[in-house]
C-alpha cells in the first residue's frame, strides 16, 4: 500500500494484553472455556489508574491468572528515564522488550478548557522506532526506520503519562505508515471499557501518505487529522520532505480537503518556520493561495535546533508577520510557543539517543 518506507528490520515483539480491543479480549477470553464477564474485568484492570498486573488482578481466580501470566508474558515498555522542562512539559524515556527505546511527552496546558473539564494533559505518542521519511528538519528520521511499534506498545505509553485528555500521534514515526497498528491503537484508546479518549480529542499527524489519508476518511473515525506541510510549493517541499517526490502538493492538499468533507473536520496545516528557507513573504502568499477555501486553520511552528541540521527559526518580528499575512486572508493561525526546548522535548528533537 506504502512504498515509501523501508521494511521493519526488527522482529516484532509476541503479544501482549495491550494488543487486544476489548472485542478480541471477550474472543480469547470465551476461547479459554472462561465466562465472556472475564474480559471486561481483565479490560478494567489494564486500563485503571494506575494499571493493575496480571498477579494483582484480585478478582479472577487464581488459575486464570496464571492462564493470563502464561500466554502473556510480554511486560511492555519499561520505563527508564523521566525528565521534566521548567514549562510543565515531560519526557518520558521507555525500554522495550527487544532492548529498543521510544520517547513519550507529556504537555500540559495548565489551563482549564470549561468549568466542568480538567486541565487539558495531551500526550504525544509514537508509532514507530525512527522513521523512514528522513524530513530534513527532524531528528527522528536521521537513523531511519527500526520498527513499527505494536499496537499495545502504543497504548501503553498512554498509561505511562496517566490521567491523559488529548492524545497526538507526533512522536517518533509516521503514524500511517503503521496504520493496522495506529488504528487498533485507537479503537483501544476509544473503548468505554477503557480509558473512553473520544476520537474527537486525538489527533494523527502525518507528513502527507495520500493513499492511507484516503483510507482514513473512509474509516468513520472523528480522528483530527495533522498535515506536515512546512512549505507552499513543490520545489522547496521536495527539498525539506522527501515524501513529497511521491505525494506532490497536488495530491496532498485534494486528499486533505476530501479527509476534512468525509469527516466534517477541520484539517490543521503544520508549518515550521526555518529563518530564510519558508519564511518570506512570497511563501507566505503562496500558503494562503494554496489553502484557499479549505477548512483548515494553520500551526506556525518556530524550527528548533536539532543536532545535525544547520537550521533555526526567524525572528519574532518575521514569525508575526508571517501570521499576519495568512490570517489577512481569513485563514486561521496561531503561533506556537515551544514546549520542551529544554529537554530536547519539542517537536522535530524526538531523538534516537539510545536506538543507535
Ligand atoms: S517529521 Fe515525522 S515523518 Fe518526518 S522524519 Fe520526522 S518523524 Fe518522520
Amino acid at each position: 500500500m506504502e512504498g515509501n518506507r523501508s521494511k521493519p528490520l526488527l522482529r516484532v515483539p509476541s503479544p501482549s494484553l495491550y494488543d487486544f480491543t476489548f472485542q478480541e479480549l471477550t474472543d480469547w477470553v470465551v476461547d479459554q472455556g472462561q465466562p465472556p464477564y472475564r474480559a471486561r474485568q481483565v479490560f478494567r484492570s489494564l486500563y485503571r489508574n494506575p494499571p493493575v498486573r496480571i498477579p494483582e488482578m484480585s478478582d479472577l481466580p487464581k488459575e486464570f491468572r496464571k492462564l493470563l501470566s502464561d500466554s502473556f508474558p510480554q511486560e511492555g515498555p519499561a520505563s527508564v528515564q523521566t525528565q521534566r522542562s521548567s514549562d510543565g512539559t515531560v519526557k518520558h524515556l521507555s525500554r522495550l522488550s527487544d532492548g529498543q527505546f521510544l520517547e513519550t511527552v507529556l504537555i500540559p496546558s495548565g489551563t482549564r478548557q470549561t468549568c466542568s473539564e480538567p486541565s487539558r494533559r495531551t500526550v504525544c505518542v509514537s508509532t514507530q522506532v525512527g522513521c523512514a521519511y528522513s524530513c530534513a528538519f527532524c531528528a527522528s528520521g536521521q537513523l531511519g526506520l527500526k520498527r513499527d511499534l505494536t499496537a499495545g506498545e502504543i497504548v501503553q505509553q498512554i498509561l505511562l503519562v496517566q490521567r491523559v485528555t488529548n492524545v497526538v500521534f507526533m512522536g517518533m514515526g509516521e503514524p500511517l505508515a503503521n496504520y493496522e497498528n495506529l488504528l487498533k491503537a485507537i479503537r483501544i484508546l476509544n473503548a468505554p471499557e477503557g480509558l473512553k479518549i473520544g476520537a474527537r480529542r486525538i489527533t494523527i499527524s502525518t507528513v502527507g501518505l495520500v493513499p492511507m489519508i484516503e483510507r482514513l476518511a473512509k474509516e468513520n473515525l472523528q480522528v483530527e487529522l495533522s498535515v506536515s506541510l512546512h512549505a507552499p510549493n513543490d520545489e522547496l517541499r521536495g527539498k525539506l520532505m522527501p515524501v513529497n517526490r511521491k505525494y506532490p502538493l497536488s495530491e496532498l492538499i485534494p486528499a486533505a480537503k476530501a479527509y476534512s468533507r468525509a469527516t466534517k473536520r477541520m484539517i490543521t496545516f503544520e508549518y515550521i518556520l526555518i529563518d530564510g528557507v519558508n519564511d518570506g513573504e512570497g511563501e507566505a502568499r503562496q500558503l494562503r493561495k494554496l489553502l484557499q477555501g479549505l477548512l483548515c486553520k494553520v500551526n506556525l511552528i518556530p524550527c528548533h535546533p536539532t543536532p545535525g541540521t544547520p537550521w533555526k527559526h526567524p525572528p519574532l518580528s518575521r514569525m508575526i508577520s508571517f501570521e499576519k499575512l495568512l490570517r489577512l486572508k481569513g485563514i486561521p493561525c496561531t503561533l506556537r510557543r515551544s514546549r520542551g526546548l529544554d529537554i530536547e522535548g519539542a517537536c522535530g528533537q524526538l531523538r534516537l539517543r539510545y536506538n543507535q
